[in-house]
């Protein structure tokens, strides 16, 4: 049966959305592709998926402490609707596979209907994805756009809907080095997110 699909006379489960990343640190690319997909989806919450240790880009930089992504990231969810900070994948520890984290979330919740959010830039990149047909077996590929990601076509083998998102063309990058230099990321990032970086002391060196 196709993931979430309903079962005769049982009561449809909740909707899920899993929006995974390193969030070092989180922006409003993030927050804008979770809140659109609530409500496009009419998706009950949206769980920002803190990596613990984001296993394809952790061999090639210093990626900041999982807690502290995580610290930020709650600060930036607090008091929004149906968005929530998700810190499975740190409580597991070691590298962060989505599908071991789908399949937790399934076990815990086996009647939600689980719809994993992605830009444009992962989705043509889920092939290098460990384990990724089982992945693709047990959720709903949600791919949102990304200001200065051509679309690609659909990835074989998923159930895939498409969320046109305003185009925001921000990167985690860019703002790490905005905020290493000391530039302003003002309305880039959530005022109680740029709170909580600056009392961790996040990004002030330079990298
Ligand atoms: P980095 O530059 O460090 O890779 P990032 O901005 O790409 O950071 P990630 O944590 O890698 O952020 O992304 C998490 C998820 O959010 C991915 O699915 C990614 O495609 C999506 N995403 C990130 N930025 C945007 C954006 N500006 N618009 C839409 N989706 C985004
Ligand atoms: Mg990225």
């Amino acid at each position: 049966m196709a993931p979430g699909a309903d079962v005769p006379g049982a009561l449809p489960g909740p909707r899920v959305g899993i929006l995974g990343g390193t969030f070092d640190p989180v922006h409003i690319g993030h927050l804008v592709a979770a809140t659109w997909a609530r409500d496009a989806l009419a998706l009950d919450r949206v769980i920002l998926m803190v990596a613990n240790d984001p296993w394809q880009k952790s061999t090639r930089r210093q990626v900041t402490p999982a807690e502290d992504r995580y610290a930020v990231v709650a600060a930036a969810v607090e008091g929004v609707p149906g968005l929530e900070p998700g810190r499975m994948e740190i409580d597991r520890g070691g590298p962060s596979y989505t599908v071991d984290t789908v399949r937790a979330l399934t076990d815990l919740e086996p009647t939600s209907c689980l719809h994993l959010i992605v830009g444009a830039d992962v989705a043509s990149d889920l092939g290098t994805w460990h384990d990724v047909d089982a992945l693709a077996s047990l959720v709903r590929l949600v791919i949102v756009d990304r200001g200065g990601v051509a679309p690609s076509a659909d990835p074989p083998g998923w159930q895939v809907e498409r969320l046109r998102i305003p185009a925001i063309d921000i990167s985690s990058s860019e703002l790490r080095d905005r905020l290493a230099a000391r530039s302003t990321v003002d309305y880039l990032i959530p005022d109680p997110a740029i709170r909580c970086i600056l009392r961790l002391g996040l990004y002030a060196g330079s990298r």
